[in-house]
């Protein structure tokens, strides 16, 4: 049991889908993981504790979990209020993207968060902020329905989470400045005993994979021979291409891996100058 892998993610919310995908593509399999708080792997010594978010820095930092997958604002928000709390940062993922800002209502003037009551469930990367800024203004916890505070005499303005901004408009609110940019990350304990190392290193390197090849795709295109090095120049962050010979001799098959997506616009660059069979293929797994 001792030996077995734990890897920490959430059970439901905004980060539980794309981390168990993750996790299915880096070849883990398990079996059903509906309402379980405990899921086996049934081809890998691993166990996936199925958590709340706030929870994972924590088990991560007691070695309770050996990996765990969760917010980059929540890290930040347990480290600042209890600096006992230590993880090491792998990966970042590049999914749930959002940023902590402020906002305030739509109608208020604001000259400066002086003085302000700023409503936050994030108490502590606020205080930071304040702090390193010199500013000062009163902060008041509150978890759930931080928008409405402004309207109810709780607060003056509020410190949240945005994504797309459409939360914060139909709640009659305007953005102000970017306390921090987040993301989901993989995050691995200080203190992992040697047994597991193997298999921990294994499951990071496969998750790197994973994620690299998510924005990578493989494109292969027919050109022609005196033209090839200009379309080559066209292809976004290409590896080296492979140039494969046709039996039509003026012609020559290009075989690459870009490194970010490829867009209707390259596609259509490619065509414009005389490229033909333009394919382009997502790839699943990416490893140097
Ligand atoms: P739990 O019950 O596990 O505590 P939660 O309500 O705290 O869940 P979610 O709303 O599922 O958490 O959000 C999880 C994470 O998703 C956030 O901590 C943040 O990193 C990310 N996230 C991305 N976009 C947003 C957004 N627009 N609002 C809130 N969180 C977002
Ligand atoms: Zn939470």
């Amino acid at each position: 049991m001792e030996n077995r892998v734990k890897i920490a993610i959430q059970k439901n919310g905004r980060l539980s889908t794309e981390s168990l995908s993750i996790l299915k593509k880096c070849g883990i399999e398990f079996s059903d993981s509906n309402n379980k708080l405990f899921i086996k792997s049934t081809n890998m010594l691993i166990d996936l504790l199925m958590v709340r978010d706030d929870d994972i820095p924590r088990l991560v930092s007691q070695n309770i979990a050996d990996l765990g997958i969760v917010g980059e604002n929540v890290v930040s928000e347990k480290q600042l209020s209890d600096s006992s709390l230590k993880s090491k940062t792998i990966l970042k993922l590049g999914f749930s993207r959002c940023r902590l800002s402020f906002a305030k209502p739509k109608e208020m003037n604001l000259d400066s968060l002086s003085n302000k009551k700023i409503a936050t469930s994030y108490p502590a990367i606020v205080k930071d902020y304040l702090e390193k800024k010199d500013i000062s203004a009163e902060i008041i916890e509150i978890h759930g329905s931080v928008e409405l505070t402004p309207f109810v005499e709780i607060s003056d303005i509020i410190a949240d989470l945005v994504s797309t901004g459409s939360t914060l408009e139909s709640n009659n609110l305007t953005e102000l400045d970017c306390i921090m940019d987040s993301q989901a990350i993989l995050i691995q304990s200080s203190s992992i005993t040697s047994k597991k190392l193997p298999l921990i290193d294994k499951i990071v390197s496969r998750v790197t994979s994973v994620i690299k090849a998510k924005d990578s795709k493989y494109i292969m295109f027919n050109a022609e021979t005196d033209n090839a090095d200009e379309l080559i120049k066209l292809l976004p962050s290409a590896e080296s291409p492979t140039v494969i010979p046709l039996a039509d001799k003026s012609k020559v098959a290009i075989h690459t891996v870009c490194k970010e997506d490829i867009f209707w616009k390259t596609i259509e660059s490619l065509k414009l100058r005389g490229a033909s069979s333009i394919l382009v293929l997502p790839i699943e797994k990416l490893s140097y």
